[in-house]
């Protein structure tokens, strides 16, 4: 039982990330114990599934003993070898080596950050870094999508566009600009495929224009199917069109795969499925299966040789200290061993379960859309049908949805938009996977 004491501890103390502080004051913490495969518990004994893999991140499931014991082994050998300088540690060069061979094209180089936001960061400060080597220092405009999400450190809040991550934070900065979102549901083109790809284009071509021209832009950056904004899938085709216009202009294409990343989307890198070979790409999340912090950037060739060439025998003045921490590589391989014997077929079916799952509530009368690419997936909610009329003044509803869902046995990520995410477990069975269907339909009969 959460006992009085650690209530009150943490709303003395803890600040939590991403919440209403006074909000949270009121409503108190809800903590979880413990967890198995896809199921977690909290404090009062309550068992739920997780529908939302802790943060998109627990691609694995909870309890394998063969990452604990990965972990404690390198522990135990090595905990921590520096990667500054010329020094490393065999997990980190190991891990390198395996997600190079799996990585689209030439995505030859492997950075190892803490997690998603320093892996964004990192590639802003390689981008700057490669157009100087090119001598094209004017190249100092960057462009990201609306309703897209790059993490929260300073830099990638501003490439992040969600509003709550700008207001009262300075940020955007004068040099980070945005068009508009495919976002098919609510987009103003229409539903056409075809024709989103065209408008996204055309805001393209126009951004860049008003920034002064190709020569002045540095950099575009695009998640595969867009998270934090809603489970926003582009039409077929999108990131394909949009990585091939960027090259048309010259400008570096960075594909962020925090989330699509490591079987979220079905195979180990969302980027092979759309058939394109970005510039830089980043990875987080999935890569440890949250079991503890890391994240990557993958470097093309070019980028890596035009940054390395111009630096010389002078430093690259970028790294931090946990930077290809052994104990986070060695979980990283043990991860990638179980995605390639068995995770990501399982993945595969039960995404393709889910969807299926959560389209047979296309009837329900809250729900406007749903969507979805593998085991990522949401249902977006509506008061009117036909008129796609958001739910009102939707943080607090979301937060209703959230408590209901809660205390029928299920994680869920309820957006401020009225918009329900799933991002469950790769382990899930078809049981659990059904029980997230009939457990997300109680909680709609429960919120009309
Ligand atoms: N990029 C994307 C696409 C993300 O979804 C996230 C986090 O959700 C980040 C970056 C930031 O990652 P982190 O929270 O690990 O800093």
């Amino acid at each position: 039982m959460l006992s009085n004491s650690l209530v009150e501890l943490d709303r003395a103390h803890l600040i939590h990330p991403v919440a209403s502080y006074r909000g949270h004051e009121a409503a108190g913490v809800k903590v979880l114990t413990s967890a198995r495969g896809a199921t977690v518990t909290d404090a009062s004994g309550h068992q739920l599934i997780d529908g939302f893999a802790g943060l998109w991140c627990v691609n694995a499931g909870y309890g394998h003993e063969s990452i604990v014991a990965a972990a404690a082994s390198q522990m135990r050998e090595l905990p921590y070898a520096t990667g500054y300088f010329s020094l490393g540690s065999e997990p980190a060069i190991r891990l390198a080596a395996e997600l190079a061979q799996r990585a689209p094209g030439d995505l030859n180089h492997v950075y190892f950050t803490l997690g998603g936001s320093d892996a964004v960061d990192s590639t802003v400060r390689f981008v700057r870094y490669y157009w100087h080597a090119r001598r094209e220092p004017l190249r100092e405009h960057f462009i990201s999508v609306e309703q897209g999400y790059h993490g929260s450190s300073t830099v990638g809040a501003g490439l992040t566009a969600l509003p709550a991550f700008h207001a009262g934070f300075g940020v955007p900065l004068s040099w980070q600009h945005r068009i508009p979102s495919h976002y098919v549901y609510r987009n103003p083109a229409g539903a056409d495929d075809d024709a989103i790809i065209a408008a996204s284009l055309a805001a393209l071509d126009a951004k860049i224009e008003e920034i002064g021209g190709a020569q002045r832009v540095a950099a575009f950056y695009a998640e595969p199917i867009q998270g934090s904004g809603g489970v926003l899938v582009p039409p077929k085709g999108w990131m394909k069109a949009m990585r091939a216009r960027c090259k048309a202009h010259g400008i570096l294409f960075v594909a962020d795969e925090v989330i699509t990343g490591f079987g979220r989307t079905g195979p180990l890198f969302a980027c092979s499925e759309d058939d394109i070979i970005p510039d830089l790409m980043t990875v987080a999340k999935g890569l440890t299966s949250g079991y503890v912090p890391m994240g990557a950037v993958f470097m093309s060739d070019h980028v890596y040789d035009a940054i390395a060439d111009a630096a010389g025998s002078s430093a690259v003045g970028h790294g931090y200290t946990y930077s290809a921490h052994p104990v986070s590589a060695a979980v990283a391989l043990e991860v990638l061993r179980l995605y390639e014997n068995g995770l990501l077929e399982n993945g595969a079916r039960a995404g393709a379960r889910l969807i299926a799952g959560l389209q047979s509530l296309r009837d329900h009368p809250l729900v406007g859309d749903v969507r979805g690419r593998g085991m990522l997936a949401a249902v977006e909610l509506v008061t009117d049908k036909q008129r796609k009329t958001p739910l009102p003044a939707a943080a607090e509803p979301a937060k209703r949805i959230f408590d209901r869902a809660w205390k029928n046995g299920l994680v869920i990520r309820a957006f401020p938009t009225g918009v329900l995410g799933y991002a469950p477990p790769l382990c899930c069975s078809e049981s659990e996977i059904d029980a997230i269907i009939e457990r997300t339909a109680r909680t709609l009969d429960d919120t009309l």
